[in-house]
C-alpha cells in the first residue's frame, strides 16, 4: 500500500474511533440526570406548591364568608322575630343585612374564580405528571439500551486501536506527524485527487504535485494541507 492509503486507512480508523467515543459519551450522558425530566420535576413541584396556595386561599374565602353570613343570619333573626322594637335600630339593622348580603354575595364569586383557577392548576398538574412518567420511562429505555450496547462500544473501541497500532508500525514518525498536524486542523486530512484537482478544497494541483503523488511521495496540497491521495 502507498503510504497516502496508508494514512487514509488510519484516518477512516481514527473517525470511527470518534464516532465511538461520542456514542460512549452521549451514553454517559443519558446515565445522569436527563434535562427534560429535571425540568418536568421542577414544574411539577411549582404546580404543587401553586395548589396548596389556592386550596388556602379558597378556605380562606369560604371562612370569612360564612362569618359573615352568620352575621347576617342574626340580624335577619333579630329583624324578624320582633325584638328589634325602636325604628332606627330596626332600619339600622337592614342597612347592616343588606351590606353582608353584598359582601357574601362577593365573596362567592371570588370563591368560584378561585375554584376555577384550582381545576386549571390541577388539570396542568395532572399533564404534566405524565409527561413526566412517559418521559422517565423512555430515558430508562435508552439507559437500559445504553447498558447492553456498552460492551459491544468497548469491544470495538479496542478492535479500532488495534488495527491502528498496526496500521501506524508501517509508517515512519514524520509521515504519522504529517497526518497528526492535519488531522488536528481538518478533516478528512487526507484528500483524493480527482481529475488533477484536490478534493479537499476543490482547487487545481500543480501536475509536478501529481507526479511527486504518484511515486509514493508523502505529497500536501499547498493550498488546504491535505495529504494528497492519488
Ligand atoms: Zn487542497
Amino acid at each position: 500500500m502507498k503510504v497516502a492509503e496508508l494514512l487514509a486507512a488510519i484516518e477512516a480508523l481514527d473517525l470511527r474511533r470518534s464516532a465511538l467515543a461520542l456514542e460512549q459519551e452521549e451514553a454517559g450522558q443519558r446515565a445522569k440526570t436527563d434535562p427534560t425530566v429535571r425540568q418536568l420535576r421542577q414544574r411539577r413541584a411549582g404546580l404543587e406548591g401553586d395548589g396548596q396556595h389556592q386550596a388556602s386561599a379558597l378556605k380562606q374565602l369560604e371562612l370569612e364568608a360564612a362569618e359573615l353570613a352568620g352575621r347576617a343570619r342574626s340580624h335577619e333573626k333579630a329583624i324578624y322575630d320582633g325584638s328589634v322594637r325602636h325604628p332606627a335600630d330596626l332600619q339600622r339593622r337592614q342597612h347592616e343585612l343588606e351590606t353582608l348580603r353584598g359582601k357574601v354575595q362577593a365573596l362567592e364569586e371570588s370563591e368560584l374564580a378561585q375554584m376555577a383557577t384550582q381545576e386549571k392548576t390541577s388539570a396542568e398538574l395532572l399533564e404534566v405528571v405524565d409527561q413526566l412518567a412517559l418521559r422517565e420511562r423512555e430515558v430508562e429505555q435508552m439507559r437500559a439500551a445504553d447498558r447492553l450496547q456498552a460492551p459491544e462500544l468497548a469491544e470495538e473501541i479496542s478492535s479500532v486501536q488495534a488495527e491502528r497500532a498496526q496500521l501506524a508500525e508501517t509508517l515512519t514518525p514524520p509521515q504519522l506527524r504529517t497526518y497528526e498536524r492535519t488531522a488536528a486542523r481538518r478533516r478528512p486530512a487526507v484528500a483524493k485527487v480527482t481529475g488533477g484537482t484536490c478534493s479537499g478544497c476543490r482547487l487545481p494541483l500543480p501536475s509536478r504535485l501529481i507526479q511527486e503523488a504518484r511515486q509514493d511521495q508523502l505529497v500536501t496540497c499547498e493550498n488546504c494541507e491535505r495529504i494528497l491521495l492519488l
